[in-house]
């Protein structure tokens, strides 16, 4: 009799160590899908804002588009005066201009444009990237602006020459692209800058007369006031050019290709004259991949892609007739 109750206890002993057991496993299953649920969750909610963003831009470029189309139909309706009035314009906005880097040649409602010039520049090369460049300018029949650096290996003197073999514009953009050195008196400036020109005029046969500062005419880290270097640029008949589009591949925020694309297309409606900052440097495939795109988008709004020359509207960011 004993016996048996002592069986009996340690039965239900075991039958509650059991489910106890049971219990358990049940909770821990529940624990981890609530984990796994709530990550899941957290996921989503990041794409959804990310998607939300990317909405956001698109919807914005698709206005601007938009405005654009709507713009050239005004055109169309206008009258057949429309060249002169709009070189007029132009010309008040050159002379007002490079004042404000973003107002520059701003459209208003009221200004009449003829065509909108887009710019394309390409500023550190050469590089392992600029010959895919180079290949698909050659494909579209289009021609652009490199402001490059001093490279002294065969592969890049060849790139040099094929710049300018392909009818684009080869800039200087200073021959070590340091800007500790460059900017750290007028002299090395000369000396650098005189070093690139006349290396590249003995690649390429030919002496470039455009050229845009390392940072810009804007960059805060020269030593010596901008203005002095500008007075030398000018006095050595250079014209030096800056920008009033970012594509973007500058920043160290990794954009994609779609995302640079999308930086130019919203920007470039506001300009008549645009001149684009991008950047031939191996690290830069989204640029490289951006190109397709990209000049399709704008040829698609009617721009007409041009190298820059001496008829180019200045984009200067401290305008060049601001300095005695
Ligand atoms: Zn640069």
């Amino acid at each position: 009799m004993e016996e048996k109750t002592s069986n009996g206890f340690s039965e239900q002993q075991m039958r509650r160590r059991r489910i106890n057991k049971m219990k358990m496993s049940i909770l821990t299953g529940a624990g981890i899908w609530i984990i796994i649920l709530s990550v899941l969750m957290v996921a989503m909610f990041v794409k959804l804002v990310f998607l939300e963003n990317k909405l956001d831009r698109l919807e914005k470029s698709i206005l601007s588009v938009e405005q654009v189309v709507e713009e050239q139909k005004e055109k169309a309706a206008s009258s057949p005066h429309e060249e002169e009035s709009e070189s007029m314009s132009d010309n008040g906005a050159a002379g007002e201009s490079a004042a404000q880097e973003n107002g520059q040649g701003e459209n208003t409602s009221t200004e009449v444009e003829e065509s909108r010039k887009v710019y394309l520049t390409f500023d550190d090369g050469p590089s392992e990237n600029t010959s895919k460049i180079l290949d698909i300018l050659k494909e579209r029949n289009i021609k652009a602006t490199f402001f490059v650096v001093g490279f002294d290996d065969d592969a890049s003197r060849e790139l040099y020459q094929r710049i300018v073999a392909e009818g684009h514009t080869l800039g200087m953009h200073s021959y070590s692209h340091k800007y500790d050195m460059i900017y750290a008196s007028l002299d090395a400036f000369k000396e650098d800058m005189s070093q690139l020109q006349s290396y590249l005029e003995e690649v390429t046969g030919v002496t470039p007369k455009i050229m845009r500062f390392p940072g810009g005419s804007s960059n805060q880290v020269s030593n010596v006031d901008m203005k002095d270097l500008i007075h030398y640029v000018k006095g050595e008949g250079l014209t030096y050019f800056d920008w009033n589009i970012e594509s973007g591949d500058a920043t160290s925020q990794a954009y994609t290709s779609d995302e640079l694309v999308q930086n130019v297309m919203t920007e470039v409606v506001k300009y008549d004259t645009s001149v684009v900052l991008m950047h031939d440097t191996s690290a830069k495939a989204a640029t490289v991949e951006a190109l397709v795109p990209m000049i399709d988008q704008l040829q698609g709004i009617g721009a007409e892609l041009l190298p820059i020359d001496d008829t180019t509207k200045l984009i200067q960011h401290i305008p060049v007739d601001s300095v005695e």
